[in-house]
């Protein structure tokens, strides 16, 4: 009898989900974690009485009753709501595409009239067989959201202009014929009121946690301690990168106190034009409705990942997904792991799938 059943690694939700299930079921757990503190990349951090998103901005939004009931055992979630607005150049337009964006864009009033201003603009550029992203871009919504709104952000998010980016990238876009500035169609939305590392840390009450400790660089000692290991860092990193390494995009965080109590008047403002060399201006407090004095503002900008760089979104082409089904046959015949989250599975997660993935696999393990 080894001291635990479960070895943990990675406190983030994955592992506080999956630990959270084996505790209820008398399962003992060690949940360690490489990084100084727990919930991995949804962790926040309270600078000047602000929950900072130090990974970037994570909005909690579901349509599963189940997972939002569950991680409302952990957490209030405040009202919050993510209505994004655009900055081109000092022009302001709201987010997703809506009648509010194209009355500010053409003075249409109507659905009527916003429906036929993009279809005069689709005719106009007469483009049949797109290929590229911009004239896929054009061909969905015209030119003018084209160019004020897509070009320039979506140029700077994959560091290449639309003219050198596949068409397929963008399928289809959203565009809503309605006054609605609600970026996400989901039934539950909210931010835990505290921050999410304190949603977390409920999930792992109860549960020991070692923080600064990394897996791969003493498996032996740590297997030795548990019955069977649930690892949610990188497939890759595990299997010691044999077969190469799997590929990232990267983001850098700029942030920034600011003696201001109210830096721009929204959460997420992003920066359409291709000149400003962030995509984006986060102001933290407006997640929570802050009144503090002061402002955290984090600045986003693109960026190409290196091996050791943050990991932020799997590239889903086909090299790399083809690479990534190597890894998984022999992460599938492993002895007595179970690889999970977003590294684990190489694949880009929102908070609710990820829980919902956990969840289902610690039901169909501890049963
Ligand atoms: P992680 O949070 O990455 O946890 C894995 C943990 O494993 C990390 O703490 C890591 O330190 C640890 N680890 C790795 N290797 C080792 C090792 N060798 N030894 C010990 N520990 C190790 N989702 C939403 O629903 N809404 C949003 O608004 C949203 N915004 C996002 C914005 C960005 C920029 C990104 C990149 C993602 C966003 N997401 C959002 C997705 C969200 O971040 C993920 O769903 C979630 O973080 C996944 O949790 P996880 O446990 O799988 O991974």
């Amino acid at each position: 009898m080894k001291q635990y059943d479960y070895l943990i690694v990675g406190a983030g939700l994955y592992g506080a989900v999956f630990a959270q299930e084996a505790k209820k079921a008398g399962k003992k757990c060690l949940v360690i974690d490489k990084r100084s503190h727990i919930a991995g990349n949804i962790y926040t951090e309270p600078v000047e009485g602000i929950n900072v998103h130090r990974y970037g901005a994570h909005i909690f939004h579901t349509n599963n009753k189940a997972v939002w009931q569950y991680v409302n055992q952990f957490a209030e979630f405040n009202r919050y709501t993510n209505s994004p607005v655009a900055n081109y150049h000092g022009e302001i337009y709201n987010l997703p595409f809506n009648m509010n964006t194209f009355n500010k864009m053409w003075g249409v009033v109507t659905p009527a009239e916003a429906k036929a201003k993009i279809e005069e603009q689709k005719k106009e550029a007469g483009i049949t067989d797109p290929q590229n992203l911009e004239e896929q871009a054009i061909s969905l919504v015209g030119t003018d959201i084209y160019e004020k709104l897509i070009k320039g952000y979506t140029g700077k998010q994959w560091g290449r202009p639309c003219t050198e980016l596949p068409a397929f990238i963008i399928k289809r876009l959203p565009v809503r014929f309605t006054y609605d500035d609600n970026y996400f169609n989901a039934l539950y939305q909210g931010i835990p009121n505290g921050g999410y590392t304190a949603m977390v840390e409920k999930m792992l009450d109860g549960t020991e946690v070692r923080l600064n400790v990394d897996y791969l660089a003493d498996r032996e000692n740590l297997n030795a301690l548990a019955e069977k290991v649930v690892y949610t860092g990188p497939v890759d990193a595990y299997f010691g990168y044999k077969l190469g390494a799997l590929q990232y995009r990267s983001v850098r965080f700029e942030t920034e106190v600011l003696d201001t109590d109210n830096y721009q008047g929204n959460a997420v403002v992003n920066y359409t034009d291709a000149e400003t060399p962030y995509t984006r201006i986060i102001e933290h407090k407006h997640f929570e409705f802050g009144t503090q004095p002061k402002t955290v503002i984090s600045r986003e900008y693109s960026a190409e990942w290196k091996k050791g760089d943050e990991p932020y979104y799997p590239v889903n082409d086909e090299k790399n997904g083809a690479l990534y089904a190597e890894y998984k046959k022999l992460a599938d015949v492993e002895p007595d792991v179970i690889f999970g989250g977003r590294l684990g599975e190489y694949k880009y997660y929102d908070m609710d799938k990820v829980i919902e993935v956990a969840l289902d696999v610690a039901a169909k393990e501890l049963a």
